[in-house]
């Protein structure tokens, strides 16, 4: 794996704006009919509090598996379907199905959290506080257990800033995604305040092999502490890596080390092991 990736994100989308026109109107059509057809998936990832040394909460994911074409990467249909529109649908429908699981959970798992992603192009509308407020009804569920995460460039888009405001008034957390790799600057951090940073995958995987990733996480962890921030590392995949991250004060961490994203049944199982002491290292 190239060790760069995720680090820019005009390098990430290379290969897929690369695809030919016509494989992406293809893709296009294909997705459209998946939302229709209901073969979209949710799964969930848990994020282990490193203080705790318990799972606090989950991320939500979106799975497609075509019937001709097989597993569809999200890096690879997601900007089609921010290109193309169809993510305003299909994050509606991510929205309410993380939202009903979340209700589910609370039930076995109280005050699990669940984080979900929203693409610039949910932000550039209207309707999204009426998304997020409908699904939560819905779903009966409390804003305070839910997680929006929004890359840096949705930060950087017109009106996103009140859109972040209003959703703070009701009471759901924000997390900055995949920071370190996009193109806000520092004082839209200052202004616009976050519950958590979400420290990218591409610094995590250079620890114990690269000191520049090295220097950039310590910097990013302390620069979080500093204001206010608890830092999310992402992609941990190594027992060097959960060591140096503890060691830096980082608060939670996401990754391969304890548990890849999981069916809804096989989160909820491994969670209820994991916090019972039943799992220690994952
Ligand atoms: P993200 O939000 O930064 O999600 C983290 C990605 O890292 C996920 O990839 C996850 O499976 C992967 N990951 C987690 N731990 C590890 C690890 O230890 N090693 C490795 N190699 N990978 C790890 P995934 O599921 O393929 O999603 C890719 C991206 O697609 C997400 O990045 C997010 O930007 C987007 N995405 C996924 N689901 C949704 C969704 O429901 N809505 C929107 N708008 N975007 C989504
Ligand atoms: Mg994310
Ligand atoms: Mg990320
Ligand atoms: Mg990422």
């Amino acid at each position: 794996r190239a060790k760069s990736n995720g680090r820019n994100a005009l390098q990430r989308f290379t290969p897929d704006l690369g695809k030919r026109a016509d494989e992406r109107l293809a893709l296009s059509r294909r997705m459209r009919a998946a939302l229709a057809n209901g073969e979209f998936r949710l799964v969930y990832q848990p994020q282990v509090d490193l203080q705790t040394n318990r799972v606090t909460g989950v991320e939500a994911l979106l799975r497609w598996t075509d019937t001709e074409l097989g597993p569809v990467s999200p890096a690879t249909f997601i900007p089609i379907a921010e290109e193309n529109g169809l993510i305003v649908p299909i994050g509606e429908w991510v929205m309410q199905q993380a939202c009903f699981q979340a209700r589910v959970w609370q039930d076995t798992l109280p005050g699990l959290r669940m984080s979900v992603n929203l693409s610039p192009r949910q932000f550039a509308r209207g309707d999204i506080l009426r998304v997020v407020q409908r699904a939560l009804a819905r779903a009966r569920l409390s804003p305070r257990l839910l997680e929006i995460e929004i890359t840096e460039g949705a930060l950087m888009t017109l009106g996103a800033l009140d859109v972040l405001r209003a959703l703070r008034a009701m009471d759901i957390d924000l997390a900055i995604d995949d920071f370190g790799t996009g193109y806000s600057s520092l004082s839209y951090i200052r202004n616009f305040r976050a519950e958590r940073l979400k420290l990218d995958m591409s610094f995590v995987s250079g620890i114990g092999r690269h000191r520049e990733d090295e220097v950039i996480t310590r910097a990013i962890l302390s620069l979080g502490r500093a204001l206010g921030f608890k830092v999310v590392a992402e992609g941990v995949e190594t027992e060097t890596q959960l060591a140096f991250l503890r060691r830096h004060g980082c608060s939670v961490v996401q990754g391969y080390r304890f548990a890849r994203p999981m069916p809804a049944a096989d989160a909820h199982a491994f969670i209820r092991d994991f916090n019972e002491g039943a799992i220690v290292y994952g």
